[in-house]
């Protein structure tokens, strides 16, 4: 019955052009999940942070290794451990907003989610953070309030294209095979340096991931420096 062939749906794929399109838009404040680049430049971040004593001991891995790397912080974390978010900017590792209580923004007003961010950007210059402070939006979520309230702030949303699943396994091999089995230029690499458990996993595999990916000819960037290189 030919009536009931299926045809290709070009409703549909209008509709998903169009929602990458305005997505990677100004319509709704920027946001990025990996650099576009030919170059082998990737960036190491790092979640829930600081924490004690990953963060420390993340800064010895990074400092061994002379490479530098962007840390998301939540700004109760900041309020509790304000040394080590000095150490990390001391290093000159470049710094994030991370929200302030780490719940989920995407059904929150637009004054709550306004009031998380501007809460953490205000810590984050107390401790010496200068000039443009990225945000990553717990759990990465982008919908509503997010969106609008980062617009209005002119703010970016740095979100990964890269997950180890650190928050599930703390095997070092297994979030090292994660990491090295998607790498790209431009990659976000997404990590934990702080939440529930243990991060020595994390600590171990960062070590193993840096080690692999120089033999393999990549960089590390931070966030900013990764940005100055988008082709887009
Ligand atoms: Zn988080």
């Amino acid at each position: 019955m030919k009536f009931f062939r299926k045809k290709p749906n070009h409703g549909i794929t209008f509709l998903r052009k169009f929602l990458r399109k305005i997505s990677h838009s100004h319509l709704f404040g920027e946001s990025y999940r990996r650099i576009n680049t030919t170059e082998q430049l990737v960036a190491l971040t790092f979640d829930d942070g600081p924490s004690e004593p990953y963060t420390n001991n993340l800064l010895e891995v990074l400092e061994r290794h002379q490479v530098k790397a962007t840390f998301f912080m939540i700004g109760k974390n900041i309020e509790e451990y304000p040394d080590i978010a000095k150490a990390v900017l001391a290093q000159k590792h470049e710094v994030g907003n991370h929200s302030y209580s780490h719940t989920s923004l995407v059904f929150k007003s637009p004054s709550f989610v306004r009031a998380e961010i501007e809460k953490t950007d205000l810590l984050l210059q107390n401790i010496g953070v200068r000039g443009e402070i990225y945000f990553r939006s717990p759990f990465g979520a982008q919908l509503f309030s997010v969106p609008w309230v980062l617009l209005d702030k002119k703010k970016k949303n740095i979100l990964f294209n890269i997950v180890a699943g650190d928050w599930h396994t703390q095997d070092a091999d297994i979030i090292t095979q994660r990491v090295i089995n998607q790498i790209k230029p431009g990659a976000i690499i997404l990590l934990h340096d702080g939440g529930k458990g243990s991060r020595f996993g994390t600590v171990k595999a960062t070590d193993i991931i840096i080690r692999e990916l120089k033999k393999r000819g990549f960089k590390f960037a931070t966030i900013s420096q990764l940005l100055a290189h988008s082709a887009r």
